[in-house]
């Protein structure tokens, strides 16, 4: 490459006619040819043979009327150009062309008039560009917005007047692309919104931010509303001027509707658990102070019922010791079921630590609770542990044991069995009895406080035992339940996570 230096270059040979025409000779990309006054052709470049398809000797001395359609002809469109650049000096234009093989091009024209120094005419400069594919790709692009149905899609101008209309605005909003382009995109805002300045916050937001998207009621041609959801493009040129928006709109009311009524269930619902709530906590410290309160005057009843036994045993009668030891009972069954109440209302209150548990340590420690554990058989393999409150753990163990020992056959010790496996990351723990068996429709009844199938002197108890066990496991994170019907004994169950 040879280097040309500065103080030479005014007298280069760069500044010629002949230098200069070369260069326009091998540009490709554009055709640049000139016209003698009348319109025929007298200079043709590489890019004008790309173009249009004919050389230089074909073309030169050819009307440059052929480059245009038969209907353009008969119109006189290729004179009406000459004298438009000849009157304004200067004429621009996009529309088809014909190549010599008779295919079109949409081309983008600029057409200068050339004068010499008197200022007569010489002829024309013409330099065309070939933007087929630009204007297909815009046209499909175009037709693509254009049928789309389930989003408005419209421009504005920089102030914010309708420019455009796709089918989809038109369904949506129900204006025709005739009655609404040209007016001013706030008459889709409500008159709240438009009184608050709304649309033009908008545009200032898309204008600073590049875009603005948000949702709110919008209103119809007929005057209905409907919940929007926008996307609002702000456009500028490539001098960083702003030409105008675009605007993509949804109509989301039934999304909406949907979503505004899952709320108000939500709302209504935790209202509700909120109000379960309050009363439960009400009820746990009404139970946990009348079971504290109850056992200092019981406590008094069964020690005056024990003086008066042993200090006045003698000088009453026999009937007057029978109601004395029904005193004492009473207040022993009275005190045990305060007790329990009291247990039962602990272990919602209290927070339980839970920790890996043996299965088999807390079967142990549940039977140590008991008393008569004759006719037990534990099937609880010793490594199986389970995440849980060890003395909670017992304690609902000794229930399920005890009431399966207790509501025996009459005149038959039950065989009971205590069972647990792993099943699905937790312990099922069994315990079956083959006693008197319970009518599936009491199965859920027997787990509430006070729920008792028997008169307390058939088979003792306070009817909290279950009910006990159903909050330990369940405050523990596990669940309870029991198979079992009238003469074919009992199986209650209840699972925790597996360690
Ligand atoms: P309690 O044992 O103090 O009566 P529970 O709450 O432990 O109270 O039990 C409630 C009721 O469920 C019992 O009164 C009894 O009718 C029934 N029940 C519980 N366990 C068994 C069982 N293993 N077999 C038959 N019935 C049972």
């Amino acid at each position: 490459m040879t280097t040309v230096p500065q103080n030479r270059f005014r007298r280069s040979p760069l500044g010629s006619d002949a230098v200069f025409r070369r260069l326009v000779d091998s540009v490709e990309d554009y055709a640049i040819f000139m016209l003698d006054p009348r319109g025929y052709v007298a200079t043709w470049n590489r890019g004008a043979e790309r173009i249009k398809g004919y050389s230089a000797e074909e073309i030169i001395g050819q009307h440059f009327s052929r480059f245009y359609s038969q209907r353009d002809q008969e119109a006189g469109r290729p004179e009406a150009v000459l004298r438009a650049a000849a009157e304004e000096g200067h004429y621009q234009e996009e529309g088809w062309r014909i190549r010599k093989d008779g295919s079109r091009f949409w081309a983008s024209v600029v057409v200068t008039a050339v004068r010499d120094d008197d200022g007569a005419l010489i002829g024309f400069g013409k330099i065309t560009r070939d933007l087929t594919e630009r204007r297909q790709a815009e046209q499909r692009y175009r037709l693509l917005i254009e049928r789309v149905t389930d989003y408005a899609i419209f421009s504005l101008d920089a102030r914010g007047n309708i420019a455009s209309w796709n089918s989809g605005a038109e369904r949506i909003k129900g204006y025709s692309a005739e009655e609404i382009i040209g007016r001013h995109f706030s008459s889709f805002y409500t008159p709240e919104d438009r009184a608050a300045g709304l649309p033009q916050k908008v545009l200032a937001t898309a204008r600073a931010n590049g875009h603005y998207e948000g949702e709110g009621w919008r209103v119809r041609k007929d005057g209905s509303r409907f919940w929007a959801s926008i996307v609002v493009t702000a456009i500028f040129d490539e001098e960083g001027q702003l030409t105008g928006f675009s605007k993509v709109t949804r109509d989301i009311t039934e999304r909406k509707q949907l979503l505004d009524e899952i709320r108000r269930h939500a709302q209504e619902l935790e209202l509700q658990v909120r109000e379960r709530e309050a009363t439960n906590a009400d009820l746990e410290s009404f139970s946990y102070s009348v079971s504290h309160d109850l056992r200092a005057p019981l406590r008094a009843i069964e020690g005056f019922a024990t003086a008066l036994r042993e200090d006045y045993a003698a000088i009453l009668d026999e009937t007057a010791n029978d109601y004395l030891d029904r005193i004492g009972s009473a207040a022993v069954r009275m005190n045990r079921l305060v007790h329990d109440l009291l247990h039962y209302s602990r272990l919602s209150r209290l927070d339980l630590a839970l920790e890996p548990t043996s299965v088999h340590a807390a079967v142990e420690s549940a039977l140590a609770q008991l008393t008569n554990i004759e006719g037990i058989d534990i099937r609880v393999p010793g490594e199986l542990s389970v995440m849980a409150h060890p003395p909670t753990l017992a304690q609902a163990l000794s229930n399920l044991i005890g009431n399966a020992l207790k509501f025996h056959v009459a005149g038959r010790q039950s065989h009971v069995v205590v069972a647990a496996r792993p099943l699905e990351g937790k312990v099922r723990v069994e315990v079956s009895d083959d006693g008197i068996g319970i009518d599936p429709v009491y199965h859920e009844r027997i787990f509430q406080v006070f729920e008792r199938l028997h008169a307390a002197d058939s088979y003792a108890g306070t009817g909290i035992g279950l009910a006990i066990v159903k909050r330990a496991i369940e405050r523990m994170g596990g669940k309870v339940g029991l198979d079992s019907s009238p003469g074919q004994g009992s199986t209650f169950w209840f699972e925790l996570p597996k360690v």
